[in-house]
């Protein structure tokens, strides 16, 4: 559950939604929405365009989760669920256009419910405590650790104007998502790792899904992007 639920999230709310770094036909996205959504980070409209916002401001104060301005737990958690941040449709209006992702955005938390009730037809108690809950929260955390560890804790192959991270625990952890110096440096691709080495999950599915028909234009990492990585000679430390 962990695996599937995070492959919504890197897939779904962060390559897809928020930075359309692959295509894919219309009933496809829906369903990967409805899969990042059972991760209960709220509507996947909402999502994305707030995370659009966080790569325009990065580590400024218009940044909703720097944890340089805000503090850690406010960058971690606090910021998703205070109640104080509507869905700006003028910021998504690429997406916003699907009536079908309207309401979904807005009934965000019909996804999760069903599937607690669905692990609990099939597994009972144990399953919504194990399975579902501890899946979900484990998940939520690790998304918010980007958000967080990630602008603190790593090293950066990229000069960026903010202060992002490569952390190869957390891109274990979180299927690539990881490699968020990487991505901050340049966000279009459907890989955050740019190395073989660098380990990106999410992306090895997407190749799978891409040789099967199910999402296509998988956006590569640039040439001149590979030539500004090894103009630098070695990841520079915090
Ligand atoms: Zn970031
Ligand atoms: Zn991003």
């Amino acid at each position: 559950m962990f695996v599937f639920l995070m492959f919504g999230v890197g897939a779904g709310y962060h390559r897809y939604y928020s930075h359309r770094a692959f295509k894919t036909g219309r009933v496809f996205g829906f369903l990967l929405a409805v899969l990042a959504q059972c991760t209960a980070q709220r509507g996947v409209l909402w999502w994305a365009h707030h995370h659009r916002g966080h790569h325009r401001h990065s580590d400024e104060p218009a940044d909703i989760h720097s944890p340089g301005q805000w503090g850690f737990w406010h960058s971690h958690i606090l910021w998703v669920y205070d109640g104080t941040r509507a869905t700006d449709y003028s910021k998504i209006a690429d997406f916003a256009r699907y009536p079908e992702l309207v309401v979904l955005n807005k009934l965000w938390v019909v996804p999760p419910v069903l599937l607690g009730v669905v692990t609990y037809m099939f597994m009972g108690l144990s399953g919504v405590c194990v399975t579902f809950a501890l899946s979900v929260v484990l998940v939520c955390h690790s998304t918010f650790a980007i958000n967080s560890l990630s602008h603190i804790y790593g090293t950066r192959r990229f000069d960026t104007s903010d202060d992002s991270r490569n952390n190869w625990l957390l891109a274990i952890i979180m299927m690539g998502e990881g490699w968020h110096n990487n991505h901050h440096h340049y966000q279009s691709s459907a890989r955050a790792g740019f190395y073989w080495w660098e380990v990106d999950i999410t992306y090895y599915i997407l190749r799978v899904l891409a040789a099967v028909g199910l999402v296509w234009d998988l956006r590569p990492v640039p040439r001149h992007v590979y030539a500004a990585a090894e103009a630098v000679p070695s990841p520079v430390a915090p």
